[in-house]
């Protein structure tokens, strides 16, 4: 396509790239689907681990920062560094993780929402639309305390107020050894959850659910049911009512229930424990990891974009040998049309929304046409597809999206 024709864009859009074989798809995207139709405009920061190890990690900072300053972000998948890392980079430090670096900075919550596609089935018959998981990542058992109980006594759990006011109650009366754990949540992180919940709720204009037990735990649990109440009746339920979309409260179980039952199309919100649970569960039973997004909002309204999976370690150590691979790019291509659809929503380039769709549709009409990567070639319905490697998946895309574009 003439240069002329390209896609104009105002605002930047930070672009976080990353490692591995998801930074080799990140530039095969860039060349192939996204710079001969859209006039990129990115402010560019190199998260690659050589770098953030050149810059002692400050480039995390300035990204996280940047996504601030300009309100949507694209990120590559990161390594995050462990013993291993730090020797096969010659690392300085063992840096911390990115996604929690950024997620630090900006808050928030992260939603995942697989892709559908025909040809993958989703091994629940009747989810006909993505269930999209937000978990609350702050607190409860992953910030706990515990102690290992050696024999009979009295366990308390003990509030001193600043005031120097204390707060006791008896938790149990042992009589032999046990184990005890002391958990806890904010009423400021609980409240950004469910803020980031309706706020992302209203953004794609689906229903939210969200379940605690809160008759189990009259005070721990029932606080996040009356946060998410008071906060929906006050600040969004007109909203809401406006969007034709609703706000349901139930038990945690009976959520788990009705999720098995339903179509999709909804957010569900959980706790953290419920969340690092069930997003295994939703996303495995979708198909595959390969084919989930993952956006992080942050309460003020921040969105980063990007593939739920890793950099496909195993795949880039084959690349290096020379050898084909055969990686599934969607997630990745996906985090990119999110990315641009809401700069174009923000902005108000209808085209740029337009074109997010039509990559969308190029993307998943390649996959329903047959063609597809080796990961989705052993788990699909289809007969007969053929299996591309990492270049050819991308350049089928490209053919499918000139088509496309050609008749719009
Ligand atoms: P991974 O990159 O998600 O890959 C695990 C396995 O899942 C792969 O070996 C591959 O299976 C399959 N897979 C995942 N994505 C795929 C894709 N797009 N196409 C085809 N197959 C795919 O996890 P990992 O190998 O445990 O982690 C590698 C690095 O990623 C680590 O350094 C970790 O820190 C980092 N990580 C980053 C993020 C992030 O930035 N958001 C998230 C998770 C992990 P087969 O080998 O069987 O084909
Ligand atoms: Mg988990």
């Amino acid at each position: 396509m003439k240069e002329a024709g390209r896609i104009r864009m105002t605002t930047p859009l930070v672009e976080m790239d990353g490692d591995e074989m998801t930074r080799i798809l990140w530039k095969m995207i860039k060349e192939e689907l996204l710079s001969p139709f859209v006039d990129l405009k990115t402010e560019y920061y190199d998260l690659g681990l050589e770098h953030r190890n050149d810059t002692k990690d400050q480039v995390t900072v300035d990204a996280a920062n940047a996504a601030i300053k300009y309100g949507v972000a694209v990120k590559c998948a990161t390594i995050t560094p462990n013993a291993d890392r730090v020797k096969e980079y010659a690392l300085e430090e063992m840096w911390k993780s990115p996604n929690g670096t950024i997620r630090s900075i900006l808050g928030g919550t992260v939603f995942r929402t697989p892709i559908i596609v025909r040809g993958i089935e989703p091994c629940v018959r009747n989810w006909e639309r993505p269930i999209t998981l937000a978990r609350h990542a702050y607190g409860d058992v992953y910030k706990n305390a515990e102690i290992k109980i050696p024999g009979p006594g009295t366990a308390s759990i003990v509030f001193t107020g600043a005031d120097g006011r204390t707060l006791t109650e008896v938790v149990h009366e042992f009589d032999g050894p046990g184990i005890l754990q002391g958990v806890h949540n904010t009423e400021s992180s609980i409240t950004d959850f469910a803020r980031a919940c309706f706020t992302y709720a209203l953004d794609i204009g689906q229903d939210l659910w969200f379940a605690a037990k809160d008759t189990i735990s009259k005070k721990y649990d029932h606080t996040f049911k009356d946060i998410f109440e008071d906060i929906y009746e006050k600040d969004y339920k007109d909203a809401f009512a406006a969007a034709g979309i609703k706000y349901f409260y139930t038990l945690i179980d009976d959520a788990v229930a009705r999720v098995m039952k339903a179509k999709g199309g909804f957010i569900w919100a959980c706790k953290n424990y419920d969340g690092d649970v069930m997003s295994d569960m939703v996303s495995s039973a979708f198909g595959s990891l390969a084919m989930m997004t993952s956006v992080l909002v942050s309460p003020s309204g921040v969105y980063e974009y990007e593939a739920a999976h890793g950099t496909v370690q195993r795949h880039y150590y084959r690349h290096l040998e020379g050898k084909e691979t055969s990686t599934n790019s969607v997630a990745t291509i996906f985090a990119w049309s999110g990315a641009l659809r809401k700069r174009g929503e923000l902005d108000q380039i209808p085209e740029l929304c337009a074109f997010a769709h039509r990559l969308e549709k190029a993307t998943l009409d390649t996959i329903a046409g047959g063609r597809m990567t080796k990961d989705l070639a052993l788990i699909t319905s289809l007969q007969d597809v053929k299996v591309l490697n990492s270049r050819e998946f991308i350049k089928a895309i490209r053919v499918k999206l000139e088509e496309i574009l050609k008749q719009n």
